[in-house]
């Protein structure tokens, strides 16, 4: 049976065993990606059992890779990409250029030709999306300017990739001796290339920023929610494979560019909702499917090989990126993070790894090489990401004294305030009616376009998500007299409470409900006082009628 249906059986397979495994990770406090690989070892061809599509589950990962970018773009604007384009242009072809360099001295000392060192240091070259992406959003730092910074070098690294895997048949032709017409030939393809990419993003300027919205506003308007959710999926996957069949650039540029266009709208909060489960299940299968990919036996057959590949992935390829973001005047702490985030190699890798051999270019030993260096630079990724944590600690340990002074005045002054969780529908009124009776509020809201808003009006604004304790901390929980969690999320609102209550045994806790067990759940987790939206609005409703019987006309 699982013969004949091997999209299932990789999807249920791929999702079981991440999920198994990512419990593992969970209860051994390890970062859950390392979990999702070793789960994609387990399904994939080189351990015994069941053995799930390679070809299939890279397709799947690809979903994943499009839904991500997607989503980054709807945070992201025009300017935001443009604004960091001084650092992010060179940053990544300086780096890009170092990285490729190494792979090559690594290749001549191997004795592999000149073509094949190339193809080698190319995909050493470049960081894997999904595993940059995910560690910016564990961390919370894609909106802010290192994050930019980083999906801006993303970018550019991507462009530079589409480019490579066009120049490489070609390039492949050159070697065996195809002609003497193919210095011009690569030329032209070069400036197909540009020309299509081009195209693209004057379509989308053009075309597309005036059509996606409208066909996303007139969707809204039908009030169905269904439709919405498959209109904002339409527009990512439908972009992004156009994209790629028409005019040949990524499926994660072209999707980029679709979320990009959608965050120019007032929708782009509900569509970022709306994909966020699939996004989050097909970036799963894509640590899977790199897990799959995996060799042991690569670790016994090349092992030197395979440390230095390693050690240019993580050492090389991040002081690179660090020297370059200091040489451009930015922070230790910026530096740090970028050169973090760029300490690995994905799926670009793999695609230049894959077509270099099937052109004859790269040996074999050498996929196995970048397979093997991906996902053991994915697996210490969160690794590296923490001991850079610790990195920028020391680096502003005395940045950081000061800061506790200043912490230290403002908890003082801010004793006795009240912490209001969310400033949407509800939360801005409550905002505007505290002020008015003259309270001290402190704003926790993890929107940056509504934080933004809060801020615009007035308030003090803690941004993050409040279901941290560190995010409630930074607001002053411990020296609060009420907290107001006016977020629409019950059962997210427990876990707050129940945080809250921790860290502060006398706060008086108002929360907001839409159900009957969402009150008792509340209740439960240390709410005081639970409203519930409904059960308000009816009572006004009957009190309206009542009124309305009483006056009639
Ligand atoms: P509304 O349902 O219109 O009152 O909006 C609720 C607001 O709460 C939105 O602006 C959300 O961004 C915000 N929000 C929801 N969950 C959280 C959370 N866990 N931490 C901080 N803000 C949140």
């Amino acid at each position: 049976m699982l013969h004949h249906s091997p999209l299932i059986a990789t999807i249920v397979a791929g999702l079981v065993a991440a999920f198994f495994m990512g419990a593992i990770a969970h209860r051994l406090r390890i970062a859950p990606i390392a979990g999702y690989l070793a789960a994609g070892v387990l399904v994939g061809p080189f351990t015994p059992g069941f053995v799930a599509d390679v070809a299939l589950a890279n397709e799947l990962a690809e979903l994943g890779v499009i839904l991500l970018m997607f989503g980054v773009g709807l945070h992201f604007s025009l300017r935001d990409l443009l604004s960091v384009r001084h650092i992010a242009v060179p940053g990544a072809l300086i780096q890009i250029a170092v990285a490729t360099m190494l792979g090559l001295a690594l290749t001549s000392w191997l004795g592999w030709s000149l073509a094949a060192g190339l193809v080698f240091g190319l995909a050493l070259s470049v960081a894997s999306t999904v595993v940059l992406l995910r560690a910016m959003q564990a961390r919370d730092l894609l909106e802010t300017e290192r994050g930019r910074i980083a999906v801006g070098w993303l970018i550019v690294e991507d462009l530079a990739m589409v480019i490579a895997l066009v120049l490489l048949p070609p390039l492949a032709e050159l070697i065996d001796g195809g002609g003497a017409s193919g210095g011009s030939d690569i030329a032209a393809t070069i400036g197909v290339t540009l020309l299509k990419v081009c195209g693209f993003i004057a379509f989308m300027l053009i075309v597309g920023r005036r059509i996606i919205p409208l066909a996303l506003h007139w969707v809204a308007h039908t009030g169905s929610r269904e439709l919405f959710r498959l209109a904002v999926l339409a527009i990512a996957l439908g972009v992004a494979f156009g994209a790629a069949s028409v005019f040949d650039v990524s499926f994660a540029l072209g999707a980029f560019f679709a979320g990009m266009i959608l965050g120019e709208t007032q929708l782009s909060r509900r569509a970022a909702e709306e994909t966020l489960p699939l996004r989050d299940a097909f970036a799963v299968l894509f640590f899977v499917s790199v897990g799959m990919l995996f060799d042991p036996s690569v670790i016994a057959q090349q092992p030197l090989s395979l440390l230095v590949t390693v050690a240019i992935i993580i050492l090389g390829k991040s002081a690179a990126a660090f020297a370059i973001v200091r040489a451009f005047g930015h922070s230790t702490r910026t530096a740090v993070t970028i050169a973090a985030s760029l300490a690995q190699i994905g799926e670009f890798s793999f695609i230049l790894a894959g077509l270099g051999t099937d052109l004859g270019i790269l040996p074999d030993a050498g996929r196995d090489l970048i397979l093997a260096g991906a996902i053991l630079s994915i697996f210490v990724n969160p690794v590296v990401f923490t001991a850079a944590a610790g990195r920028i600690a020391r680096a502003r340990q005395d940045a950081i004294d000061e800061a506790d002074a200043i912490e230290r005045e403002r908890e003082r002054e801010r004793r006795e305030h009240v912490v209001l969780i969310g400033y949407g529908r509800v939360g801005r009124l409550f905002a505007e009616g505290a002020r008015q009776s003259g309270r001290a509020l402190v704003i926790i809201e993890d929107q940056p376009d509504v934080m933004e808003r809060a801020r615009n009006d007035g308030f003090t604004i803690v941004h993050g998500n409040a279901a941290s304790i560190r995010t409630l901390r930074e607001a002053g929980i411990a020296e609060a007299a009420k907290l107001v969690i006016a977020i629409p999320e019950g059962y997210e609102a427990g876990v707050i409470a129940q945080r809250a209550r921790k860290a502060n045994a006398d706060l008086t806790i108002f929360a907001r409900a839409h159900s009957d067990e969402e009150v008792a759940h509340l209740q439960r987790h240390g709410a005081d006082h639970v409203v519930m939206g409904e059960r308000e609005i009816a009572r006004r409703l009957i009190a309206m009628l009542a009124r309305s019987r009483e006056a009639p006309g």
